[in-house]
Order: structure tokens, then C-alpha cells, then sequence
């Protein structure tokens, strides 16, 4: 069932009082990017996904060569690598990088899709009313973007007009991922939106039939659940996204 957008203030309170509104599932797939983007409250939904560690392009010896390099990587390397990448089309028309924000030390990792215009302005992820909804779920676990979490997102320069990732752009893109997983080394993982919930379950099916389960990213708990942004347009999966952040609680306690 689909309702109306609500207010962010009419989010909350069907957020604390969730279990007692008895909102039906809604499947992500009802939602196109292009009906989020349109909307004004979202910036990075996205629709397809592959596997993290597949690779890039077998038939290319130099990206192969760069990423087993991105995967030897500091911190530190890995950022300025990221911040000055050109090894795909969409660093001709981003403004910033969107590598992370929070806390390279977190228990907990976020991964979201692709920066939007706002991301793409800021140079940093979950920004705009998404960005406060994220921080809204997150005080509701008793945790915070200031000092519980790191965040980024599968692609780090915005596929222009917000449009789909292009697989090669995915593929190129995510040893950097892979990488910053590795390092941050979080307890568990929470991915964000279909996107970014296909890519990091290998799965290809809706979002609405990934969340509820724990699965597991290279021995990493991850948990999936709907982005904020269409949680914003969409209050019935207000009720499922709070179970999944519950569910990311109990991992976490
Ligand atoms: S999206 Fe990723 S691979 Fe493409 S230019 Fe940006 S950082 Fe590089």
C-alpha cells in the first residue's frame, strides 16, 4: 500500500509508534529512481546491483593491475585515490567525490547507493531530508553519525540525473568499496536501498524479499533495509524498516 509523502515530523511518530499502525509491506520494486528523484526528498535510489567481489573487467589486464593495487591500500591512499579518481565516466561531470563521513573506527558501516545532487554538492553521503531521516533511525538504536558510524556509498561520483549506474561504472568503482570495508573493519554492515542491498548480498531480488534476514558480507553481519529517501515517500515501510534497525540493535548488543 502506497500513502501520500509525509512530513518528516509525521515520519517520527509512525517510526515510535510503528507496531501499533500496522502498515503493510510495500515492495520496492512499485518505485522506480526516477519517481524518488522526482519527488525532491531523495537523491540515490537506485535499481540494480552485482556482486562486490566479482571484479572488474576480465578482459582488461590494467584495471585488474589497479584494483589488486586499491586493495593494498592505507587508509589515507585509498581517499586521495578516490578524491582524484578518473577511472570512469562520471568524474567528468561530479562536482565532489563522495568517499565517507563518520567514524573510520565505527562498530557499525553504512552503505548506501550513489550520491545525489546534494552528496555531489557536499562531498559528503546522506545529506538533505534522507540524511536527517538516517540520523533519526540511527538515534532510534541509541546511535549517532557524530560517534557511532562510518557511511559511503557503493559509487562515489553521482551518475548524472541521478540515472542508474552503468555496470561498468559499478565494477570500477568497487574495489574502492571492497577496500574501505576492509579497513573499517566494521562490526556489522547496514545496507541501504535495493541497490546497494543487491550489490552486497549478491542477490538480485527486491528489496522487499532481502530485508528480515542477517546475512553475511566476507564473515560481516550485514542487514538490509529500505533508504531513507523512500522511506520518505512511502510511510508503509515505516513498520519493516524499524524491525530491520531493531534487528541491527540486536546484532549489535
Ligand atoms: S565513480 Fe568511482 S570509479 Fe568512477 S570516477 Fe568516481 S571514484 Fe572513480
Amino acid at each position: 500500500m502506497k500513502s501520500e509523502s509525509p512530513s518528516l515530523k509525521n515520519l517520527v511518530e509512525l517510526l515510535s509508534y510503528s507496531k501499533e499502525l500496522g502498515l503493510g509491506d510495500v515492495v520496492l520494486d512499485g518505485l522506480t529512481r526516477e519517481e524518488i528523484m522526482s519527488s525532491n526528498i531523495g537523491e540515490d535510489i537506485k535499481s540494480t546491483g552485482t556482486a562486490i567481489d566479482q571484479g572488474i573487467d576480465q578482459n582488461s589486464p590494467e584495471p585488474l593491475i589497479w584494483s589488486e593495487a586499491v586493495s593494498e591500500m592505507n587508509y589515507k591512499s585509498l581517499e586521495e585515490t578516490a578524491n582524484h579518481c578518473q577511472k570512469c565516466a562520471l568524474c567528468e561531470k561530479r562536482n565532489r567525490v563522495v568517499f565517507s563521513d563518520g567514524h573510520v573506527d565505527a562498530r557499525l558501516m553504512i552503505v548506501g547507493e550513489a550520491p545525489g545532487a546534494k552528496e555531489d554538492e557536499a562531498g559528503i553521503p546522506f545529506v538533505g531530508q534522507a540524511g536527517k531521516f538516517l540520523d533519526l533511525l540511527l538515534a532510534s538504536i541509541s546511535l549517532s553519525r557524530k560517534n557511532s558510524v562510518y557511511i559511503c556509498n557503493v559509487l562515489k561520483c553521482r551518475p548524472p540525473g541521478n540515472r542508474n549506474p552503468l555496470p561498468d561504472e559499478i565494477e570500477t568503482c568497487t574495489p574502492y568499496l571492497a577496500r574501505q570495508i576492509a579497513l573499517v573493519a566494521p562490526e556489522v554492515i547496514l545496507a541501504v536501498g535495493t541497490f546497494a542491498a543487491q550489490f552486497l548480498t549478491g542477490k538480485k531480488l527486491p528489496l522487499g524479499k532481502l530485508r528480515g534476514s542477517t546475512y553475511s558480507y566476507k564473515g560481516v553481519p550485514l542487514v538490509v533495509t529500505y533508504h531513507p529517501a523512500a522511506l520518505l515517500r512511502n510511510s508503509g515501510w515505516t513498520r519493516p524498516t524499524w524491525e530491520d534497525f531493531q534487528l541491527l540493535r540486536k546484532i549489535m548488543d
